[in-house]
C-alpha cells in the first residue's frame, strides 16, 4: 500500500502527510503480536488505516488543512486513534481536507485540491475528500472521516466507496479539532459497508473525555451484516425527489428502492416536514460554533504565527489574516454575526427553533419508517474548480445530509450505481437514533 501510495498519489493527492516510518515499525510490532497469538477477535489488526487530518495523532502533524496549523504537532492522541491503535491498526497517513472542514470538496485545503481518482477532472468532493479518495483509489484499506453536515457521506458518494456517520454521542470527539462541536461525528470510510462495520466497532463506545458520549456498549455492529431486510419499512420523502434533483440521480435511487422493495421491504413516499429549512439552519448554527471554536487560534499558544506585527492586537489580527482562508473567514463572519447582539434572536435562536421542528419532523417519520432513504447528494462529483465560484450553490447541495446532524441521526451512504459519465452516485439511509444495525443491515443487503 505504500508502494502504491507513492507511485500514484501525486495524481491524486489524498494525503497531507504519509507516516512511512512509523507505519512500517508499528506493522512489524503488530505483527509480533498477532504471532504470540494477541488480537484473534481482531479482524482489522495489520490493516492500514487513513486518517484525516483534523483527527490529533500524538507527535504527527495534524494540519486541519490550514496554513493556521500547518506546523501543529499535537502533544496527545484522539481518543479514536488510541482505540484504533489498540485494535493493531496500522496509521499509514494524514488526509487531506477542506480547511477545518468547511467544504464540500477538498479544493480549500492549503495543501492544494485532490482529484477524484474515478476521474480527476472531477472533485472527490468533501471535506473529507482526502480520505474517501485514499480508499477509492486503493491507498488505505479504510479511513477515518468527520462529518458535520456530510462530510463523509458525500465525499463517500462522490467516489464510489461507502461511509457512515454515527448517531451523536457513538463516537469520541476527543481530539476531533473542533468545527461545530454539536453537530460534529468521526466516522469510517471503506469499500464496503463490511469494512465500514469493523471500523466502527472499534472506533464506538462511551469515553469520559468527551462530555456528549453516550454512556452505552455493546457496538457490535459486525452482528448486523445479515442479507435480510424483510419486513422493514422504508419511507422516501417526496422533497428529497423533487427539483433539484438531477435525473440520473433520481433513476438509480429509485431503483435502489425498488431492489430492497423485492427482497422484501416495504417502500413509500411520504412528507417530511420542515426539510425545506435545513440548511439555513445548519449553515446558521454551524458557522455560529465555528466562530467560537476557531477564536482559539490567535498566534500565541500553538500553530502559525505572523512576523509582522507591532503589540498583541495587531499579532492576533495579522496571524488570523494570513493564517486562515477564504472559506473559513467566510464562515466566522457569518457565525460572529448571528451571534452578535441584536441579532442573536433574528438567526441564531430562530436556527434553533428550526432544528427542533426537523427533529420534530424525523420522529415522526420513525413513529411509521425503520430508515428513511433517499440520494446523498442532488448529483454527481462536480469538475474541478466549478464550486468554488458559487458557495451559495455549493452550500444548497448540502440539502440531504444536514439534516441529519442537526438532529444527531445515524446515515450511511452506499453507492448505487454510476450515471452516463461513469461518476459513481451515492445512496443514503438514514436510522432512528443508535439504529445503526438497521441502517447497516439495509445497506449490506442491497450491495
Ligand atoms: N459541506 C458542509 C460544510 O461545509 C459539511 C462539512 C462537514 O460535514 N464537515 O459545512
Amino acid at each position: 500500500q505504500l508502494d502504491k501510495i507513492k507511485s500514484q498519489d501525486a495524481s491524486y493527492n489524498c494525503y497531507i502527510s504519509l507516516l512511512e516510518e512509523e507505519a512500517l515499525s508499528q506493522a512489524i510490532e503488530v505483527q509480533k503480536r498477532l504471532e504470540a497469538g494477541e488480537w484473534k477477535e481482531s479482524p482489522l489488526a495489520g490493516v492500514p488505516v487513513a486518517v484525516k487530518d483534523n483527527i490529533c495523532t500524538k507527535g504527527v502533524k495534524t494540519t486541519c488543512a490550514s496554513k493556521i496549523l500547518h506546523n501543529f504537532v499535537p502533544p496527545y492522541e484522539a481518543t479514536v486513534i488510541e482505540r484504533l491503535k489498540a485494535a493493531g491498526a496500522v496509521i499509514i497517513g494524514k488526509t487531506n481536507m477542506d480547511e477545518f472542514a468547511m467544504g464540500s470538496t477538498t479544493e480549500t485545503s492549503f495543501f492544494g485540491v485532490t482529484k477524484n481518482p474515478r476521474n480527476t477532472a472531477h472533485v472527490p468532493g468533501g471535506s473529507s475528500g482526502g480520505s474517501a479518495a485514499a480508499v477509492a483509489a486503493d491507498e488505505a484499506f479504510y479511513a477515518l472521516g468527520s462529518d458535520t453536515g456530510g462530510s463523509i457521506r458525500q465525499p463517500s458518494a462522490f467516489c464510489g466507496v461507502t461511509g457512515i456517520k454515527p448517531t451523536y454521542g457513538t463516537v469520541s470527539r476527543y481530539g476531533l479539532v473542533a468545527y461545530a462541536s454539536s453537530l460534529d461525528q468521526i466516522g469510517p470510510i471503506g469499500k464496503d459497508v463490511a469494512d465500514c462495520a469493523a471500523a466502527l466497532d472499534i472506533i464506538s463506545g462511551y469515553d469520559r473525555k468527551d462530555s456528549t458520549s453516550v454512556k452505552k456498549d455493546n457496538y457490535d455492529y459486525s452482528k448486523a451484516l445479515v442479507d435480510d431486510v424483510k419486513g422493514m419499512r422504508i419511507g422516501i420523502p417526496r422533497g428529497y425527489l423533487g427539483k433539484g434533483l438531477d435525473d440520473e440521480v433520481r433513476v438509480s435511487i429509485l431503483a435502489a428502492a425498488k431492489e430492497l422493495e423485492k427482497k422484501g421491504a416495504t417502500v413509500e413516499e411520504f412528507d417530511l416536514e420542515a426539510i425545506d429549512y435545513a440548511i439555513p439552519a445548519y449553515y446558521v448554527i454551524a458557522s455560529a460554533e465555528a466562530s467560537s471554536n476557531l477564536s482559539r487560534y490567535d498566534g500565541i499558544k500553538y500553530g502559525f504565527r505572523t512576523e509582522a506585527f507591532e503589540g498583541l492586537q495587531e499579532v492576533y489580527k495579522q496571524t488570523r489574516s494570513e493564517g486562515f482562508g477564504m472559506e473559513v473567514k467566510r464562515r466566522m463572519m457569518i457565525g460572529a454575526f448571528v451571534l452578535s447582539s441584536g441579532y442573536y434572536d433574528a438567526y441564531y435562536n430562530k436556527a434553533l427553533k428550526v432544528k427542533a421542528l426537523i427533529k420534530q419532523g424525523f420522529d415522526k417519520a420513525f413513529e411509521k419508517y425503520d430508515i428513511i432513504l433517499g440520494p446523498t447528494a442532488p448529483s454527481t462529483a462536480p469538475k474541478l474548480s466549478e464550486s468554488l465560484s458559487d458557495p451559495l450553490k455549493m452550500y444548497l447541495d448540502d440539502i440531504y445530509t444536514v439534516s441529519v446532524n442537526l438532529t444527531g441521526l445515524p446515515a450511511i451512504s452506499v453507492p448505487c450505481g454510476n450515471d452516463s459519465a461513469g461518476l459513481p452516485i451515492g445512496m443514503q439511509l438514514i436510522g432512528r437514533h443508535f439504529g445503526e444495525k438497521d441502517i447497516i443491515r439495509a445497506a449490506y443487503s442491497f450491495e
